[in-house]
């Protein structure tokens, strides 16, 4: 595969990898439930501390919240420093109707070389790749010049109070390297947006619902606001650009207003959904959001509203494409594939985000589409799973030697 008998090592460590076994963690993994709510992850998180105790992998359970364990394994190396991390999640969402799945959704079935079931892509199918590249060499008997840790996360779907926030403000994780383990499809994603919560409220006046003239229907007042920032509003957002990512967007994701039927409806309140690319700011969003309402105010009709935003907005994840570590990997993917590999961008927001101020380098990597996270008929390619296991593996086995 890696076509070199230079690379000797690197081919016995990577032909040790078993298909069969990754596939049968992954399966376990997804009988082993940890969707949200309630995102209980005491039994997934013992099917890896199985299999770590099995091989004689020292690892941690670390716990904010008993039923929200986090695991972190070690490879101890000869070197206590760098420490290269590998991060994924292992709670999932709620699987919805079960009767509408093809396979039902904590099965692990197989067909046609996709394994499906809840968090077959996200995110159990990072976690089994990165927990057997941690097997793998640990099995090899490799001595890194580093440390590798994996840390199996809990509460990514909501929140990460009880998870990644909460590990690395106690200083449980202190990585030099880090590798989200994210849906890419088994690309390396050097960016991601963020997401940025803004709630809009619009202001009317309430009159019976028999003499609509006489008062101002808030509900429909917004109809119109929203018609014209889509119209104005979007081009701008759509001509931000970033070389790995799509624009930024706007999705106004609920509203609510009025009380009853009967009734003029005195406020309505729109909640948006405003991803951020790397430079933009919470404060610029809302400034461009506040200028066009005031404009609206000026040229349209008498506008009174109120734009609110909460909530701690991370950092993007926006590393340099020529960072060593980033090179490093690139050329590993394409070493373990045998094709060219392109850098790409996360399409979603990672826990990644909560370490990307404190400036050092981060990718996110992982198998499966994240078109078909959270989705009906969750799956994920064997293929796919076995190629980033053997990523993984190498690039520990390089960026450590
Ligand atoms: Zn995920």
């Amino acid at each position: 595969m890696l076509g070199n008998g230079r690379f000797t090592l690197e081919n016995h460590v990577l032909d040790s990898i078993q298909e069969s076994e990754v596939v049968r963690l992954l399966q376990a993994l997804i009988q082993a439930r940890s969707d949200f709510p309630p995102g209980d992850c005491r039994t997934t998180v013992a099917v890896i501390a199985d299999k770590l105790t099995a091989a004689n992998i020292p690892f941690d359970i670390l716990a904010n919240n008993p039923h929200q364990p986090n695991l972190v394994a070690t490879l101890p190396g000869n070197a206590q420093t760098p420490t290269l991390l590998f991060h994924a999640h292992i709670d999932t969402v709620a699987p919805g109707d079960p009767a509408v799945w093809r396979h039902p959704p904590f099965s692990g079935a197989v067909e046609n070389g996709l394994v499906y079931g809840r968090g077959a892509g996200d995110d159990k199918s990072s976690v089994t790749a990165q927990i057997m590249a941690l097997l793998t060499l640990a099995r090899a008997g490799v001595r890194l010049n580093g440390r590798l840790q994996v840390a199996v996360v809990a509460d990514e779907e909501s929140g990460a109070h009880q998870g990644t926030r909460w590990l690395r403000d106690n200083h449980h994780l202190q990585p030099d390297f880090l590798v989200v383990g994210e849906q890419t499809q088994n690309q390396v994603a050097v960016a991601e947006r963020v997401a940025c919560g803004i709630d809009l409220t619009i202001f009317g006046k309430s009159t019976h619902g028999a003499m609509p003239w006489a008062g101002d229907n808030a509900v429909m007042k917004t109809a119109r606001v929203l018609a014209w920032l889509e119209q104005k509003l979007f081009p701008q957002l759509a001509a931000k650009s970033h070389p790995y990512l799509p624009p930024a967007t706007l999705n106004i994701g609920k509203i609510s207003g009025g009380l009853q039927w009967n009734i003029v409806p005195e406020t309505c309140k729109v909640e948006m959904d405003r991803r951020l690319l790397p430079g933009e700011t919470r404060a610029a969003a809302m400034a461009e959001i506040e200028s066009l309402l005031d404009e609206y105010n000026a040229t349209v009709e008498p506008l009174k509203y109120e734009l609110f935003s909460t909530g701690k907005v991370a950092p993007n994840i926006n590393t340099t494409p020529d960072e060593p570590f980033v090179q490093c990997a690139n050329n590993a993917l394409q070493d373990v594939t045998g094709q060219p590999q392109e850098l790409t961008g996360y399409v979603q927001t990672s826990d990644g985000r909560w370490f990307a101020g404190d400036g050092f380098p981060i990718i996110i990597f992982g198998p499966s589409d994240p078109a078909v996270g959270h989705a009906t008929d969750e799956h994920v390619s064997v293929e796919h799973l076995v190629t980033a296991t053997k990523f993984l593996t190498l690039l520990a086995l390089r960026w450590l030697n």
